[in-house]
């Protein structure tokens, strides 16, 4: 995971970019593209994934992509020793 990597939102699971790519590409050479599939507020997460910065998307814990189980945030152990 690097600054600005984004992850996706599909049918409240979520995906890395990859497998988030690969399902916009399955839904849309099954025609099931959203009409205004550019405009993210135009279609609801369950029909069309939703790309999310992950930087921005406030995970409060480990996150793994549902497609490949690649971890997609990880929460740094805060406890572990410290100083
Ligand atoms: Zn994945």
């Amino acid at each position: 995971m690097s600054f600005g990597d984004i992850c996706y939102i599909y049918q409240a699971a979520l995906y890395c970019d990859s497998c988030g790519s690969e399902i916009k590409q399955r839904l849309k050479d099954e025609s099931k593209r959203p009409k205004d599939w550019r405009d993210e507020d135009s279609y609801d997460s369950d029909e069309y994934p939703k790309g999310v910065v992950i930087d921005q998307a406030g995970f409060t814990e480990t996150e793994h992509c549902e497609g490949c189980g690649e971890v997609i945030y990880e929460v740094e152990d805060e406890d572990d020793g410290g100083w």
